[in-house]
C-alpha cells in the first residue's frame, strides 16, 4: 500500500515561459505545448512520486520493451476556465479509474490514484496560463504509461513512465462527417483490448480508415468482429442514434469503449426527458429505419470533439443521406455537456472537479 499523503510533488520549473510565443487565436488542436509536464517512473517494483519538469523530449533505449511488445496506454481529457478564470476539469477521477483498467489489461503496474489526482491538478495550477478562455477553446490534457524497461525478451516490462502533458486547442469544428459501416476490418475482438484505451488500437485503425478515406468517407462505423452485424463505435468515438424520438446506444463490452462523454449524455439526454435505450443496433434496422424515415441522427462521443454529427452513411456501395434536423439532440446534448464542462450552467450531477 502506498501512504497517499506521504510524499511531495518536486517541481522544476521552466527559466523562461514559452507562453508568449504562442498564437491563441489559431490553436488547433494537440500540436502546441505548454511549458511543464508530469513525469512519474516506474521502477523496483514502485511508482515514484510524481514530479514536474520543463516539457521536454525524452530519451529511451532501442530495446525499450514499448517500440516491440506495444505495452503502451493513454487518456484524454479537458480543462476549461470559466468567466472568472476558475479552471475546473470534467470527471477526472473517471480518466484516472480507466487508465488503471487499461494498465491492468496491458500488465502494467496500476498507479496510485493520489499521484494521478495530486500530479494532474499541481500541473494544471502550474500552467493555468495555459488554459485558453475563448469560447469552445480548452486545454486537453493526455496522460499517458509505456514500457520503458530493455532488453528483447518479450515478458512485461519492470520499467514504466508515466507522463501527463498539455496542449491548449481551439474550438474542434470537424463538421458533419460521412462514414462507412466496416465488414470486413475490425478494431477490437472479444477478449482482446478493445475496451482499454491501448495505443495500439488505434495503429490498428488507420489503415482500414485510411480505405474509407480513399472511398471519400472520413471516418469508419466499427462493427462487431464476429458476424459485422452490429455496429459498435463511430471511429474512436462511441455511438449514438436516434430513431424517430428514441436515442439508442450501444452497450460497452469487451470490444466498446467505456466512454466518459457517452455515459454523460446518458445521464443528461434522461434527465431532460429524452427516451435512452442501452441496446445493441444491427446494420439491417440503420438501413431499414434510413429507408422509411424513421432515422433522425446519428453522432459520435468523445473528449476531443464531444459530439461529432454524422450527416451520411455507407453500407455496400450504397450511400443513406441523414436529414437536416432543426432541433438535433446532438447539437442539444453538445450545448448542455459544454455548458456544464465549462461552469455556465448549475451541475446537479457533480461532474465538474475544481482544480
Ligand atoms: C477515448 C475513446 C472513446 C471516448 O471516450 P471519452 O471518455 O468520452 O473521451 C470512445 N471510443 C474509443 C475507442 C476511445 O478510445
Amino acid at each position: 500500500m502506498i501512504d497517499n499523503t506521504a510524499y511531495k510533488i518536486e517541481v522544476t520549473k521552466v527559466a523562461k515561459s514559452k507562453i508568449n510565443d504562442v498564437d491563441f487565436d489559431n490553436l488547433g488542436f494537440g500540436s502546441v505545448f505548454t511549458d511543464h509536464m508530469l513525469v512519474c517512473d516506474y521502477k523496483d517494483g514502485a511508482w515514484s512520486a510524481p514530479k514536474i519538469t520543463p516539457y521536454q523530449p525524452i530519451t529511451l533505449d532501442p530495446s525499450a520493451r514499448i517500440f516491440h511488445y506495444g505495452q503502451s496506454i493513454f487518456e484524454g481529457l479537458k480543462a476549461y476556465k470559466d468567466a472568472e478564470d476558475t479552471v475546473w476539469l470534467f470527471r477526472p477521477l473517471d480518466n484516472c479509474k480507466r487508465l488503471n483498467i487499461s494498465a491492468k489489461r496491458l500488465a502494467i503496474p496500476e498507479l496510485p490514484e493520489a499521484y494521478f489526482m495530486e500530479g494532474l491538478k499541481t500541473l494544471l495550477r502550474i500552467d493555468s496560463q495555459w488554459v485558453p478562455k475563448s469560447e469552445g477553446s480548452s486545454l486537453y490534457v493526455r496522460p499517458f504509461m509505456f514500457a520503458t524497461g530493455e532488453g528483447f525478451h518479450a515478458s512485461p516490462s519492470d520499467q514504466y513512465k508515466f507522463i501527463i502533458a498539455c496542449s491548449p486547442s481551439g474550438a474542434y469544428f470537424s463538421g458533419k462527417v460521412k462514414v462507412l459501416i466496416e465488414e470486413k476490418y475490425s478494431r477490437s475482438a472479444n477478449g482482446g483490448v478493445g475496451f482499454a484505451k491501448a495505443a495500439g488500437n488505434y495503429a490498428g485503425q488507420f489503415y482500414p480508415t485510411q480505405l474509407a478515406n480513399k472511398k471519400g468517407y472520413q471516418q469508419v462505423i466499427w462493427t462487431d468482429d464476429n458476424t459485422h452485424e452490429y455496429i459498435e463505435e463511430a471511429g474512436a468515438m462511441n455511438i449514438f442514434v436516434r430513431i424517430n424520438d428514441t436515442l439508442i446506444t450501444t452497450p460497452i463490452s469487451d470490444r466498446i469503449l467505456d466512454g466518459i462523454t457517452r455515459k454523460s449524455i446518458i445521464d443528461i439526454a434522461k434527465e431532460e426527458g429524452i427516451t435512452v435505450i442501452v441496446r445493441k443496433i444491427t446494420v439491417k434496422e440503420l438501413v431499414g429505419a434510413a429507408n422509411d424515415g424513421s432515422l433522425k441522427e446519428m453522432f459520435g462521443a468523445g473528449t476531443a470533439a464531444v459530439v461529432s454529427p454524422i450527416a451520411a452513411f455507407g453500407y455496400k456501395d450504397k450511400d443513406y443521406d441523414l436529414p437536416e434536423l432543426e432541433n438535433s439532440y446532438a447539437s442539444f446534448l453538445k450545448k448542455r455537456i459544454t455548458d456544464i464542462q465549462t461552469n455556465k450552467t448549475e451541475d446537479i450531477f457533480g461532474w465538474r472537479y475544481k482544480v
